[in-house]
């Protein structure tokens, strides 16, 4: 009588199949170029569903492009669970970030299917659409829409640097998968459960396997266009000049040091540069820069993002300056009870466990708002990510798993 089986995922083919996804979009450095909505990504889902069909899973789509694979429960009249993550990558990202989520949940579904398992609602892996942001500014898109936090038709007119529309991309993506069922975006669930490798090395210096993720930190991001007047490097006398790139020299060195060394946990980084016309022997005379700013104190982020702004209207003269905010997330923290069962389920399994707040945003930021939601942290070589050489160790990749399958098998009334 005594349930003293525990429910496990197959390490080995959770393996594989991250090793499988990482061959689509592999970049010769060993890392993935798996933009959102490319057919990269387009093969990546072909893959999925097709492990997802061999399992007797259900795929269905939405309008914004989310990924849906379904284990039917046994109670129509209770709220699905949800576990997932994205598929897409940063162009020199790894084979880890955002993937290993969704395999997990993939995981968790084959499992309880193949051990004809029936939860109480249904069980649905999820993939977001363009959780990067790479390809297409802002990121989150699909889990943004599906919240509601943004429209999608105002989306759909954002545009790649090569000028294609995220509505032209994501019609190509839904052309793709014609037989696949397809719904308007968002629906009630019961919780959200996201696995994600840790993007940082708190977990790794700690000795632990399984990260007890309590929040995620703010962020805001800006564009910044600085205008200015182009002329000839050799005759232009400096005291005539209006060039941008010197704005931005001005800019960029009083936004270290009076934003980036606030204190000793804010993240400040200018991490893209445009310049035009980008010459050698011509004054510039526009400047486009992209800024990442984040703190987990709420009201600090709000006083470190005022500063930004005024820094860079105060130091542009004589250029002009446009400041555009992006994004402005502030900071969540993750349901108390969930966090409970994952370190319940941690302590089962026998694998040492650590709660930490999560430096790196997650779609999971937008579920928290709308049902009791959480992370599962697995620790990451070096706290290395977005990079070609992102590593996660096969045991690590099974424990988060394994934490996943017994948080959701108890959820819905299995385990
Ligand atoms: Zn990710």
């Amino acid at each position: 009588m005594a349930a003293a089986t525990v429910l496990r995922v197959n390490a080995d083919r959770l393996w594989d199949r991250l090793m499988a996804l990482a061959r689509i979009g592999a970049t010769p450095a060993g890392g993935v170029n798996r933009q959102a909505l490319s057919v990269e990504e387009i093969a990546a889902w072909r893959q999925v569903i097709a492990w997802s069909e061999e399992a007797g899973l259900i795929a269905s789509t939405d309008d914004a492009g989310n990924l849906f694979i379904t284990l039917h429960g046994s109670d129509p009249t209770a709220l699905p669970l949800l576990s997932g993550s994205h598929l897409d990558s940063q162009p020199t990202g790894g084979k880890f970030d955002g993937v290993y989520g969704v395999v997990a949940a993939l995981e968790v579904l084959t499992v309880l299917a193949e051990q004809g398992q029936r939860p109480r609602g249904d069980v649905i892996a999820v993939a977001w659409m363009n959780e990067e942001g790479s390809r297409f500014a802002p990121g989150m898109m699909g889990s943004e829409v599906f919240a509601g936090v943004r429209e999608l038709a105002a989306l759909r007119d954002l545009r790649d640097a090569d000028g294609v529309a995220v509505g032209d991309a994501l019609d190509a993506l839904h052309a793709a998968f014609p037989t696949l069922p397809r719904r308007r975006p968002g629906f009630v669930f019961e919780v959200y459960v996201e696995a994600h490798i840790e993007q940082g090395p708190v977990l790794e210096a700690a000795g632990a396997t399984i990260g007890v993720v309590t929040g995620i930190q703010g962020k805001k991001t800006y564009e910044v266009e600085l205008r200015g007047d182009k002329g000839h490097a050799g005759t232009l006398a400096m005291a005539d000049r209006r060039d941008a790139l010197a704005a931005f020299a001005r800019i960029a060195s009083a936004l270290y040091t009076q934003v980036g060394a606030h204190d000793e946990q804010v993240k400040f980084t200018i991490g893209q540069l445009r310049v035009e016309p980008n010459a050698p022997s011509v004054v510039p005379e526009r400047a486009l820069m992209r800024i990442d700013l984040r703190h987990p104190d709420a009201a600090t982020l709000d006083l470190l993002g005022a500063r930004l702004v005024a820094l860079c209207r105060g130091h542009a003269t004589p250029c002009e300056v446009d400041v555009r905010a992006l994004v402005d997330a502030p900071g969540n923290g993750f349901d108390t009870e969930l966090q409970g069962s994952i370190e319940a389920a941690a302590h089962r399994l026998e694998l040492p466990s650590l709660r930490l707040l999560s430096a790196a945003g997650h779609d999971a930021r937008h579920m928290a708002p709308l049902a009791p939601s959480a992370m599962i942290f697995i620790p990451c070589r070096a706290g290395v990510s977005h990079a070609e050489h992102e590593w996660a160790e096969p045991g690590h990749v099974a424990a988060g798993a394994d934490v996943l399958l017994q948080v959701l098998a108890r959820r819905a009334g299995i385990a």
